[in-house]
């Protein structure tokens, strides 16, 4: 598929499938009281896009740890220094601002399949990209894939599965939205003949035509809940009851776009509400994903068993999420700031 079939909008991850229904909402559905006291860890989201809100409403709903991906911002950056500064954040001020809301925060770090396509920055940005793979809290290497499916996006996919497998770190790949079924088949044949061992690639995006395959060669199956396309909840959960729960995870791939930053609790509970066991949801909602990406020997497991205390007090290089006359909040249990 060429560029001219590229639709004009700027697509974040949720490129809709064509053919596929819109799921319906689920308004009057109490989600919140289905998962009370439970805990889930997502493991794709963007939250240098997202709100102070929404890091409060992934704390009250449960979510005790996330992954966020390094991923495509949604203009072309113009200069090497803005990945840098970029990479730097999600290291050091995302992870704080995370930290003030008692959730542990994780990354992967890579250039995003998009920016693959321009050569000179590219090679640049895979001089640094090293730097930045064993640092505190990176727990791989991603999201790196497909998007248009070029020559620049697969050598530089290649050449980043080689500083995966250097460093023994898990991979999380980005399947293209175009050609899906395709590109997920190329991206696993690609990491196969670098020798990655399946247990180490988390393939991301998946939807029903892909899931099987991505099961069957020994891979990760990850899923993003979209809202009102794609992998609706529902959707999500006929996976589960047709799949099982080995080896998958669901995320909300929540960024700059029109996401829900809450679809894993959302989705845990619908799974609870349609009969899926507890021990299943707990692992697509939770312990996969903790298992996937702990094999890089960066997640504190035991952290992730509650939401961490909270010091607002605390500064970041003397920077605080608080805004003047705001009282820092020292109790987890405490809702919002006053
Ligand atoms: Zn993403």
């Amino acid at each position: 598929m060429g560029h001219s079939d590229k639709p004009t909008q700027n697509p974040p991850h949720f490129q809709g499938d064509t053919g596929q229904q819109p799921v319906e909402k689920q308004e009057d559905f109490d989600y919140k009281n289905e998962i009370k006291g439970w805990h889930f860890f997502d493991p794709h989201i963007h939250m240098v896009s997202r709100t102070t809100d929404d890091y409060q409403a992934l704390a009250d709903a449960g979510v005790v740890g996330i992954i966020e991906p390094a991923f495509w911002v949604g203009q072309p950056r113009t200069g090497l220094s803005t990945f840098r500064d970029y990479y730097n954040s999600l290291i050091g001020w995302e992870r704080f601002r995370s930290s003030q809301f008692g959730i542990q925060h994780y990354c992967t770090m890579g250039l995003n399949s998009r920016e693959a396509n321009n050569e000179e920055l590219a090679e640049q940005v895979m001089e640094i990209l090293p730097l930045y793979l064993y640092k505190e809290g990176v727990v791989g290497v991603g999201e790196i894939g497909f998007d248009d499916q070029t020559a620049l996006e697969e050598k530089y996919y290649r050449a980043q599965l080689e500083l995966a497998k250097e460093g023994n770190l898990p991979v999380q790949v980005h399947t293209p939205h175009r050609d899906k079924t395709q590109g997920t088949e190329k991206s696993m044949a690609i990491a196969l003949e670098h020798g990655l061992d399946p247990s180490m690639v988390i393939i991301d995006h998946n939807n029903e035509e892909t899931v099987e395959s991505v099961l069957d060669q020994g891979f990760w199956a990850a899923f993003t809940i979209y809202p009102f396309t794609k992998m609706g909840n529902q959707r999500m959960v006929e996976v589960v009851k047709k799949y099982g729960s080995e080896r998958i995870m669901v995320n909300s791939a929540a960024d700059w776009g029109i996401s829900d930053p809450l679809a894993v609790p959302k989705t845990a509970a619908l799974m609870k509400v349609q009969g899926i066991p507890e021990n299943q949801i707990r692992d697509v909602t939770y312990q996969n994903a903790i298992d996937a990406f702990g094999q890089s020997g960066q997640i504190k497991k035991e952290l992730l068993r509650s939401l961490q205390e909270v010091d607002q007090s605390v500064k970041y290089e003397g920077n605080t999420v608080l805004r003047g006359g705001q009282q820092p909040r020292t109790n987890k249990n405490s809702v919002i700031i006053e």
